[in-house]
């Protein structure tokens, strides 16, 4: 049964805002996208008011996913300030398992905190590491997943939660078209593949859709990924964060309770300042950086295997040192991790005893080591 706009905006119709009024004259109400069963857009408030609008929110995730042919509906609260208002104040701790938490308007302006105090672990995950990069193109997406899958052949019990809203590419890189379920608690179940379970807003928007959320939203929809899916029990789960180092990025760091984090970066000057900013981001909000890697190191002829430094390699290993931050190793530029990646098959799954795939495991290792304390504490 295909579930239509306007039955969603009956449906909004009937749900009353704190003063009474129908969301749908609330003027507070986000563009509604239904897409195949699905539903997602978000309630704007006021930040002063947002904490009596969640259970408003709540209330009409309820409603919604009671539409006869919703199979999911992510719905996000976001708090803006309004002109000449005073700064809202940072979110608080997520201590619920359920529900979007509003993303400002949460603690009163003058009770300062420290960034660590805002995170609260998710229950079942020892570690949640961030694969970050300071510009899109340099192959962090395809570093999470087989920096993801390295750690699963050193036996850990791995997830990867693609957080890359403006661009989601985990869809294509694993070849996952299906969309999760819901489980009994209404928690999304997410995809097994390869052995990791596996999150992308991909798997519940286009990615046209995806490419329009505002910061706030974004915000939202990464929270409720993170704490509305039912992970189970994980060793490590790898977050592949949205390129760049702006105020969605270091919200983000700020808000999911990051063990660490990884920046990609390729050998051109460029990406490596951009690598800087990355660390200087993660520094602010009190992650540990657990090192740089350096992706499209140097060319690898397929055809004779010799090996070119054709963007003046080894830059990363240089910065990495002058930062005092560790070096987890280099990636070949090489078409098999181009062609595999882009057809679903990521080369530490498809080509297990090649090359490749033995770096993204001894990067994994160096990973890992960093986090054994933490890891076996759980
Ligand atoms: P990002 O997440 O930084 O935007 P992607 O992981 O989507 O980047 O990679 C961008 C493109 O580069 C993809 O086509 C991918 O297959 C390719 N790519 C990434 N890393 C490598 C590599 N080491 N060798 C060859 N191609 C790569």
């Amino acid at each position: 049964m295909s579930v239509t706009q306007q039955q969603v905006l009956d449906v909004l119709g009937k749900v009353k805002s704190p003063d009474g009024v129908a969301l749908t004259h609330a003027n507070v109400l986000s563009a509604v996208t239904v897409n195949d069963g699905k539903v997602f857009f978000s309630i704007n408030v006021d930040a002063a008011q947002a904490r009596a609008w969640e259970s408003v929110r709540a209330a009409t995730e309820a409603a919604v996913r009671a539409i006869p042919g919703v199979t999911n509906a992510m719905i996000a609260l976001t708090a803006e300030r309004k002109p000449g208002s005073p700064a809202a104040a940072p979110p608080a701790p997520h201590r619920h398992s359920h529900g979007v938490q509003p993303v400002s308007a949460h603690r009163p302006p003058q009770s300062p905190v420290s960034p660590m105090s805002k995170q609260s672990e998710i229950p079942g995950i020892a570690a949640v590491i961030a694969v970050a990069s300071g510009k899109g193109g340099v192959g962090k997406s395809t570093t999470a997943l087989n920096l993801a899958l390295g750690l699963r052949d050193l036996g850990l019990r791995v997830g990867l939660l693609d957080a890359d809203i403006y661009g989601p590419s985990v869809p294509r890189l694993t070849g996952i078209r299906e969309k999760p379920q819901l489980d009994d608690n209404r928690k999304m179940i997410p995809i097994q593949r390869f052995g990791l379970a596996i999150m992308s807003i991909g798997f519940l928007v286009e990615e046209e859709t995806a490419m329009i959320w505002r910061g706030p939203m974004v915000m939202s929809a990464i929270t409720q990924m993170l704490r509305d899916v039912a992970w189970g029990t994980l060793d490590i789960l790898v977050v592949d964060m949205p390129p760049g180092t702006g105020d969605a990025q270091l919200t983000l760091a700020q808000n999911v309770p990051l063990r660490g984090a990884v920046i990609i970066s390729t050998p051109q000057d460029l990406s490596l300042i951009d690598a800087r900013r990355g660390l200087a981001m993660f520094k602010k909000v009190n992650v540990p950086v657990l090192g740089i890697v350096e992706n499209m190191s140097y060319f690898q002829c397929p055809e004779c295997g010799t090996r070119s430094d054709i963007f003046g390699h080894g830059g990363a290993r240089l910065e990495a040192e002058r930062l005092g931050v560790p070096f987890l190793g280099e990636i070949p530029l090489h078409m098999s991790i181009r062609a595999t990646s882009d057809s679903g098959t990521p080369v530490v799954d498809s080509e297990p005893d090649g090359p490749h795939a033995a770096i993204y495991r001894a990067i994994g290792a160096k990973v890992r080591d960093q986090l054994q304390g933490v890891i076996a504490a759980a």
